[in-house]
């Protein structure tokens, strides 16, 4: 079997990331790694021969892009493309011509607008075969199978691919219980590229996934919606020995929230622990999970950095939108990353719907006060699929029926305009990056020269894309 996973360039070597619950451009100098792609390639043998052509990660222009697609065997079995909100109309051109290139293979697209009836059948009207809305479970025989019965005008339908636009299994089902999967080891060298994230101690990393999607449903957040799957414990371990026998010195754990299942995850730290595997590890933590015994086992094991949603000072407020967040627990959270020295990245959400311009700046103040090494303020957009978007509707800021409307998630719902929430974030930057504090906390966590100068390139990326904007035309 022939296979190729296809991430389209980017419009001025920007870094879109392109995912089935979000699609976003970075903040920083870095670019996640195609996260569902690497689950995908776990279900293909030993002697499928993959491929992996990125677009964006090797900052192609459409001259060497093509080139590289057609290199592509013209009878491929199966093409993966995969699509996002933040760049929909560029990456469908480009997926358009390579249906006219590969009229035999089956072309499958994944991508967050597909939450989106409207998008679902746009993309059913350009001849493509499937649509993945989870990597789990694939069965990579049947999906190479489906060109050639759509062409037979035989039955084609899978229920582990959309085939057919009007429905979406995870809005119909919205089941919060996580599944367990059992998995086979993933390509992981055929995502060696210029990668990264924010929180690396070094380079040479890949991405691991414990559980994808997600056990909470905050509603202003699109990987709400997707069911939970977890992988065993025994077939985790086994991923990371591999990872270590591949070289790899790092691991981005990618679940939205790692340690869930809580005492199921406690074990498998244990086990890595007593197994010595010695690898680094970052992830995303939700606070609610903490207890002082499950951080001191990531610590243990060799967790440096966790990134947290604190979303508001007013957590109170959060529950509008399904959050809920105790502050004892936070506090005692953050109080002991500090002690056991996990460095703590806050996520912060500035322009909720209820909030007024003194909410957003306490909780710029709040993110001042607290025991945080780094801060994203992120500003509440409608972004496809979510409650926010369903208001925005209703409310007349958005028409449905219009595929481009669905796509300006650069509209604000909060009382305040975009433009003052646009230089109120970067004020946010500039005012939590831009101390002492934060310098000192810095220097104290370095584990490395290697580290130090991904810290500067981070901080230099972040500068260019958030203190050049508003701030100085303002100053
Ligand atoms: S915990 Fe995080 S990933 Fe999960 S629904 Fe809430 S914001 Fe989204």
């Amino acid at each position: 079997m022939i296979t190729s996973f296809i991430i389209p360039p980017s419009r001025n070597k920007r870094k879109f990331i392109r995912l089935i619950d979000c699609s976003h451009e970075t903040k920083a100098d870095y670019l996640w790694q195609p996260n569902d792609y690497i689950i995908m390639s776990s279900y293909f043998k030993e002697d499928d021969e993959l491929s992996l052509i990125d677009g964006t990660a090797d900052e192609l222009d459409d001259k060497e892009f093509y080139k590289k697609i057609n290199h592509l065997n013209v009878n491929i079995d199966i093409i993966f493309f995969s699509l996002g909100s933040v760049s929909y109309y560029d990456d469908i051109k480009y997926l358009k011509k390579i249906r006219d290139i590969f009229q035999n293979s089956t072309i499958c697209v994944l991508g967050d607008i597909f939450l989106e009836e409207n998008f679902r059948k746009d993309i059913f009207y350009l001849d493509i075969d499937a649509i993945i809305y989870k990597p789990y479970n694939l069965d990579v025989e049947k999906i190479a199978n489906i060109r050639k019965l759509k062409k037979q005008k035989k039955n084609y339908h899978l229920d582990f691919v959309i085939t057919d636009p009007k429905e979406h299994p995870f809005l119909k089902d919205r089941n919060k219980k996580v599944s367990f999967v059992k998995s086979n080891l993933p390509r992981h060298d055929l995502f060696r590229k210029n990668y990264a994230w924010p929180f690396l101690t070094t380079k040479n990393f890949t991405t691991v996934t414990t559980m994808w999607g997600c056990t909470y449903s905050c509603s202003y957040c699109t990987s709400g919606l997707m069911h939970p799957i977890c992988k065993e414990n025994d077939d985790i371990i086994n991923e990371l020995k591999y990872i270590k026998k591949l070289g790899f010195k790092e691991v981005q754990f990618f679940d939205k929230v790692f340690g869930v299942p809580k005492n199921i995850r406690k074990d498998l730290l244990k086990q890595i622990i007593h197994e010595n595997i010695n690898l680094k590890y970052s992830c995303y933590f939700h606070p609610s999970i903490f207890d002082n015994e499950i951080l001191t086992l990531m610590k243990d094991a060799g967790f440096h950095t966790i990134v947290i949603g604190i979303d508001s000072k007013d957590l109170k407020n959060l529950a509008l939108y399904n959050r809920k967040v105790n502050e004892n627990v936070l506090n005692e959270l953050l109080n002991f990353a500090d002690k056991i020295g996990i460095s703590v990245c806050a996520d912060f959400i500035i322009g909720l719907p209820h909030e007024s311009k003194e909410d957003i700046y306490n909780t710029i103040n709040y993110a001042k006060e607290i025991k945080i090494d780094f801060a994203s303020f992120n500003i509440a957009a409608p972004l496809p699929g979510s409650t926010f978007r369903e208001n925005a509707i209703r409310s007349g800021k958005i028409k449905s029926e219009n595929l481009s409307d669905t796509l300006k998630t650069s509209v604000s719902i909060s009382k305040l305009s975009l433009e003052e929430l646009n230089s109120i974030r970067e004020r946010a930057n500039i005012a939590f990056y831009l101390r002492w504090k934060i310098f000192y906390r810095r220097i104290k966590n370095l584990k490395s020269f290697e580290h130090f100068f991904i810290q500067i390139g981070q901080f230099r990326g972040m500068i260019a894309k958030n203190f050049f904007g508003n701030f100085f035309k303002k100053n």
